[in-house]
């Protein structure tokens, strides 16, 4: 075989071949990024309480719909837990840290001593590096008002605290605290699992843009 019958057949396979066709586009590769979903609580660390209602499963129900809209969207995702058991913050960074993670959310829900307040609060941390403090606001920004816009809930706005895990961890972080389960009314809300799914497509669809 001559030189040249060798390149036209070489050229050929590589045509034919899917390995060798082009690069999809730019956004399908962003999409394969990694997202830690850190579901709070768990185990014997019930969190707050309000009749059938647990915050520990309520953040893990939320946490793993969360995952699932995620995964639709094309991302990655870990969660910190999949299930009913106890995880140390220290733990949960380190998740978040050891494998690069792109974005960290943490799942909570809030309880008061009176029933009046109600409504979502997202946190984010405020010190260290800047650069990480601005990209947790903006994401604190985008996600809160998917998730208002979604749910009709009461704007308890974007704050800032000192939580461990969106102290420690190294990338974007923010701590949802999605509702009052002291508050009848959004009691009632979160107890209807069609408002959760709700509340996990926002909150997918805010990481979503704050990636893009
Ligand atoms: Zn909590």
């Amino acid at each position: 075989m001559n030189k040249c019958l060798l390149l036209f057949i070489s050229l050929a396979i590589a045509y034919l071949n899917p390995i060798f066709a082009a690069p999809p586009p730019a956004h399908s590769t962003q999409k394969k990024q990694l997202i830690v979903i850190d579901g709070g609580h768990g185990g014997d660390d019930i969190g707050a309480k309000v009749k059938n209602l647990q915050e520990k499963n309520l953040a893990l129900q939320l946490a793993l719909l969360v995952k699932q809209a995620l995964h639709a969207k094309g991302y990655r995702v870990i969660l910190t837990r999949s299930r009913d058991v106890f995880l140390p913050l220290p733990k949960r960074v380190a998740i978040a840290n050891e494998t690069k993670s792109k974005v960290f959310v943490s799942i909570h829900f809030n309880a008061f001593k009176s029933p009046q307040p109600s409504g979502i609060e997202i946190y984010y941390y405020n010190k260290g590096a800047k650069e990480r403090q601005a990209a947790s606001k903006k994401l604190a920004d985008i996600v809160l008002a998917r998730m208002i816009a979604t749910t009709g809930a009461n704007n308890r706005g974007v704050k800032t605290g000192n939580f461990h895990v969106i102290r420690e961890t190294l990338m974007p972080a923010i701590l949802i605290e999605g509702g009052f389960i002291t508050n009848p009314r959004e009691h009632a809300s979160l107890s209807d699992t069609s408002y959760i799914e709700k509340m996990a497509r926002a909150i997918a669809e805010g990481i979503e843009q704050y990636l893009k």
